[in-house]
């Protein structure tokens, strides 16, 4: 605390959230003040926040090849999952005596602890879809345990913790042979990922605009054309009553823009944290004993490079890090005297002494090579003071 005014910092936590973009707090601000109507209002004033709100769905739905009408806004990623999970499961009970949930055991909190309610509250039948050693779903495995009174499957698009890309695609066509909605979660996929519901078979696709140079607080939920989620938010007519609650416009409108540049800006994004990525994950590998990467050497998020290190606690590594000006995380849940590995980590079967010395370092278009370059310099003696400290 004492050195913040002087001190370096280098932000490598994209994963975690990202600053807003200039451009996109540009276009948010008047909808602060001077545009202020409520969207449900008939006069000029809500009329205009009315048509900022439609323009910002149209964005967000060319975004991943869908229509307008397909787009719910909702508060956050986590209500995208939410809603996906809660409202198709519900709504397909109803319709036609669904009570199985089929997801992958890799899934971020948002989606895993839903399906789990679901089933203790709910009475539904959860079953996990098998990953391999990178956390990766075989679509052979899907074929083998959707059934027809499977209410929804839900694949994460590009882990969080270990940034690996799962083959939507294929796992979508299985999907609609046998009739069974398909949602993924693509809070991280779509900062990098040209993602088309079409081609992919998607039925409902999560979305969140802080990973990707967005405001906080604000998601959207892709609901094709057909499939009717109950909603979880009642009251109002918003959102064609599947979200009450007065639209927050300037974020929306934030959101959108983000959405645009990274459409614009996708492939030279992609090109530079892609750079960077190899480079950390090169130097770590090669230059730290007892390092191992996680998730999917090849299909990963272009800006996400995760490790685990023999003999030494994620959590304590991150806060030395972060004593030198660096912001990195870990996956393991800090619990004072008691560190909890992460359920991903343990989930592709890593033992827990390996999981407890997990490392994220996922970096973004501001990031220089130069502040990856000194990382890479500062990492192996921070990595060997951790060891030193490390007590089983
Ligand atoms: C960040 C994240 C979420 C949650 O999004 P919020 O907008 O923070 O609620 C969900 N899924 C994944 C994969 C994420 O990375």
């Amino acid at each position: 605390m004492m050195n913040e005014m002087t001190l370096k910092r280098v932000y490598l936590d994209y994963a975690a959230t990202t600053p807003v973009d200039e451009r996109v707090l540009g276009k948010m601000l008047p909808f602060w003040s001077e545009h202020f109507g409520n969207p449900s209002s008939v006069h000029w004033l809500g009329q205009h926040s009315e048509q900022a709100i439609e323009s910002a769905r149209e964005q967000i739905a060319n975004f991943i090849h869908s229509n307008p009408e397909e787009i719910i806004f909702t508060g956050c990623g986590s209500e995208s999952d939410n809603l996906a999970l809660r409202g198709m499961a519900h709504s397909q009970r109803k319709l036609r005596d669904a009570n199985h949930i089929l997801i992958s055991p890799v899934e971020h909190p948002a989606v895993l602890q839903t399906a789990k309610r679901l089933t203790e509250e709910e009475g539904f039948e959860l079953e996990f879809l098998p990953v391999d050693s990178h956390g990766m779903v075989d679509p052979d495995d899907l074929k083998t345990r959707i059934h027809s009174t499977t209410a929804l499957v839900s694949v994460v698009y590009g882990n969080n913790e270990i940034g690996t890309i799962n083959p939507i695609n294929q796992i979508g066509r299985i999907c609609q042979e046998f009739g069974v909605p398909l949602h993924s979660d693509a809070v991280q996929a779509a900062a990098y990922l040209d993602i088309d519901v079409e081609n992919d078979k998607l039925d409902l696709l999560s979305l969140g605009a802080h990973k990707l140079y967005g405001p906080k607080g604000v998601g959207a939920l892709y609901v094709r054309n057909g499939w009717k989620p109950v909603p979880i938010l009642t009251g109002g007519k918003q959102e064609n009553g599947y979200r009450a609650g007065t639209s927050n416009v300037p974020l929306i409108v934030g959101f959108a823009e983000a959405v645009r540049l990274s459409d614009v800006e996708r492939a030279e994004r992609s090109d530079h944290v892609r750079c960077l990525r190899d480079l950390i994950i090169q130097a770590v590998l090669a230059g730290i004993p007892g390092s191992y990467l996680t998730g999917h050497p090849v299909d990963r998020l272009p800006n996400h490079a995760s490790f685990v290190f023999d003999n030494l606690d994620g959590n304590h590594l991150v806060a030395i890090l972060d004593t030198a000006g660096y912001c990195c995380s870990s996956g393991s849940a800090c619990k004072s005297g008691n560190p909890q590995p992460s359920e991903i980590l343990l989930g592709i079967g890593l033992p827990r002494e390996l999981a407890l010395g997990s490392l994220r370092v996922t970096v973004g278009k501001d990031t220089t090579k130069k502040d990856v370059m000194e990382f890479l310099e500062v990492l192996p003696e921070m990595v060997s003071r951790a060891r030193r400290n490390f007590r089983v």
